[in-house]
């Protein structure tokens, strides 16, 4: 059986200020447009490891 997790991270949650969230069914992906979003909007290159703990702790 394959369990379908939906991951989300919303950038207002890190106090940016900023609208932005990714929500897809793949922990990569979300990563992956994250990290796009904060380092090309905000200038801030997070780890791939520190978004993953953001997202599990919320899971
Ligand atoms: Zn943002």
């Amino acid at each position: 059986m394959i369990q379908k997790t939906l991951a989300k991270l919303v950038c207002n949650d890190y106090g940016f200020g900023c609208s932005f969230e990714t929500k897809e069914n793949e922990v990569d992906k979300v990563i992956k447009e994250f990290r796009e979003h904060t380092f090309h909007e905000h200038h801030i290159d997070y780890q791939e490891g520190i978004l993953m703990k953001f997202i599990t702790r919320k899971a």
